[in-house]
């Protein structure tokens, strides 16, 4: 079906029903050196980042936990030693697979005695209401064509009493810092994707949907009307990076 809604793509404004398949085929091609090149983009900041994202998550024994757009699963390994039963979810099966190979190498076993996996569309979650405790979703949510479809989603499948993370890029409020980062992002970033990756245009695409996303009030006003309560915003590096946080209540 063919509509006049159109969705951001880095910088371009492309009609929304062609989103999906495009940044499906920029996570496929670039799966398999994704770790690789979290590391290098971030000179390693993205493990400090997701260590403290998990310690905000607090995931306990006895939780069950969806951590969606959990591609290579960085966040669920994170939260695995807790013992709560946790989903990985992704729309991408290629980001999974690296996952699951990853998970073995740690000795994780796929299934409820480790990790569950599952290709799911954060949209269109295909799990019933209120079944999860914690949701988090780490670098993923600017992906996704319709922002509150899967907010709404979240909401959905969440208990009464259970929390939702979401930790993104933003705009950093540092004087000098946004305007040394921006040049860094937009020159270096897709040079370094060329040279590790062999793919410039995929690593200009992560950037440029950095720049388009909405800015950490907007994102919180969003979680809002997606009926989180007691909301909040942790920025980090002056909001270069935010945990943002609610509860169903
Ligand atoms: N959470 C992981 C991390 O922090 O390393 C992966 C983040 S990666 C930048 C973004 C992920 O979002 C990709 O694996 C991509 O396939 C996934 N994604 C994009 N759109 C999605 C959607 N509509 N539903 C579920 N996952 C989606």
């Amino acid at each position: 079906m063919s509509t006049s809604e159109t969705a951001s793509f880095g910088y371009e404004d492309i009609p929304a029903e062609e989103k999906e398949e495009r940044v499906g085929a920029i996570f496929s091609g670039v799966a398999r050196k994704y770790d690789v090149m979290n590391d290098a983009m971030s000179v390693g900041m993205h493990r400090l980042w997701k260590d403290k994202f998990v310690r905000r998550v607090r995931p306990q024994s006895g939780e069950t936990i969806l951590d969606m757009a959990g591609g290579t699963g960085d966040i669920a390994f994170r939260m695995a030693p807790s013992g709560a039963a946790i989903t990985v979810s992704d729309i991408n099966q290629d980001m999974l697979d690296v996952g699951i190979e990853r998970a073995a190498k740690r000795g994780i076993a796929n299934g409820p005695e480790g990790l569950e996996w599952s290709r799911q569309n954060a949209e269109e979650l295909s799990f019933p209401d209120r079944v999860f405790d914690a949701y988090t979703i780490a670098f993923g949510i600017r992906n996704v064509t319709h922002i509150d479809r899967a907010l709404a989603e979240a909401h959905r499948v969440l208990k009464f009493g259970g929390r939702f993370f979401c930790l993104e890029f933003s705009t950093t409020q540092w004087p000098g810092f946004s305007e040394i980062y921006d040049a860094y992002s937009h020159k270096l970033v897709p040079k370094l994707g060329q040279m590790i990756a062999g793919d410039e245009d995929s690593y200009r695409y992560l950037i440029e949907s950095i720049r388009r996303f909405p800015t950490m009030p907007e994102f919180e006003a969003m979680i809002r009307d997606a009926g989180f309560k007691r909301t909040k915003v942790e920025p980090i590096l002056g909001g270069l990076v935010a945990i943002h946080s609610g509860w169903k209540v």
